[in-house]
């Protein structure tokens, strides 16, 4: 498919592997950081259209919520909803230590000479579950890992 001038999402059916770990999925999208059409599952699909320093249309904005939404969805097994509420700074998630990054470097030089200028994107959401129960996350994408973290509100990383 040709690249298209603009950002854009793509629905799909039937669904295609994820490009990451294969989970199937029905969501593409072309970004100016890709040539071709990125294939993300809910996990590894956090659809960031523009540099950080450039100011989102509200098309981009919607789907970018839209794949924080898909993720926090994703890891509920498929139930309840989700609004994103905003930004959140990192450094004040529950349970986020930059050590979480870090250890999956063998040395703090590679960390430091790959993490540089990536430091990962937090998010806080409500979600809703079936009960009509809410509670507070906060979803966390690493561009190093290229995969979203879900951080609760008990102060701890939620285990997998
Ligand atoms: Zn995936």
């Amino acid at each position: 498919m040709e690249h298209p001038d603009k950002n854009v999402v793509l629905y799909f059916t039937p669904s295609l592997p994820c490009d990451k770990c294969a989970r199937a999925t029905n969501v593409g999208y072309f970004t100016q950081w890709n040539a071709g059409m990125q294939v993300e599952c809910w996990e590894h699909g956090y659809v960031d259209f523009v540099a950080r320093e450039e100011r989102p249309t509200q098309y981009e904005i919607t789907e970018k919520y839209n794949s924080i939404v898909r993720f926090v969805i994703g890891k509920k097994d498929g139930y309840g909803s989700c609004i994103v509420i905003g930004a959140f700074p990192l450094d004040s998630v529950p349970g986020y230590t930059e050590q979480s990054e870090r250890e999956y470097f063998d040395s703090d030089e590679e960390y430091i000479q790959q993490a540089t200028g990536m430091e990962p994107i937090a998010h806080l959401v409500r979600y809703e579950d079936e009960e009509g129960s809410t509670t507070e996350f906060y979803a966390v994408w690493s561009i190093i890992w290229h995969e979203f973290t879900l951080y609760g509100d008990n102060n701890s990383r939620e285990s997998e």
